[in-house]
């Protein structure tokens, strides 16, 4: 079981974002830039690509409503998307406020995110979430 897949079980500790029966978004606990937020599948895959095609587009889909839902919440020009997989074995997307380049730079993480701070930013994402079910 991922760390990922313990988040999603309620087993670990997370910024819930959004959910439904497939996805999951949180925030990223060392965040690029505040708001940064992954958006990974409920079935464990390791690399994005061997996902299949009708669930990817699904998750493309769902991560497009939570970067929506960060545009209204945090001042940015765009929102950013990456995918790395290099540490963590469970796909995810990286969704990250960007107002310059340097704002998605994974060398360089916010140093202790003031967890207040990540719970008002998780909120005013939520609060901006438009789902049908
Ligand atoms: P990567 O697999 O290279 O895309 O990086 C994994 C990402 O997951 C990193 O940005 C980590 O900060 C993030 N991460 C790892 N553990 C947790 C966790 N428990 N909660 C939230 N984000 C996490």
């Amino acid at each position: 079981m991922t760390i990922f897949s313990k988040i999603i079980a309620g087993e670990i500790p997370c910024y819930k974002i959004a959910e439904n029966d497939k996805f999951f978004a949180f925030l990223d606990i060392n965040p690029v830039n505040w708001g940064h937020t992954l958006v990974v599948p409920k079935q464990e895959t390791d690399y994005i690509f061997d996902i299949d095609d009708e669930q990817l587009s699904e998750m493309i889909v769902f991560a497009k409503k939570v970067a929506t839902a960060m545009k209204e919440a945090i001042p940015c020009r765009k929102i950013g998307v990456t995918v790395l997989g290099l540490e963590v074995p469970h796909a995810h997307i990286h969704l990250v406020p960007l107002q310059k380049e340097g704002d998605m730079d994974f060398k360089h993480k916010i140093d202790n995110p003031d967890p207040e701070r990540m719970k008002e930013i998780c909120e005013a994402i939520s609060s901006k979430l438009k789902f049908e079910n």
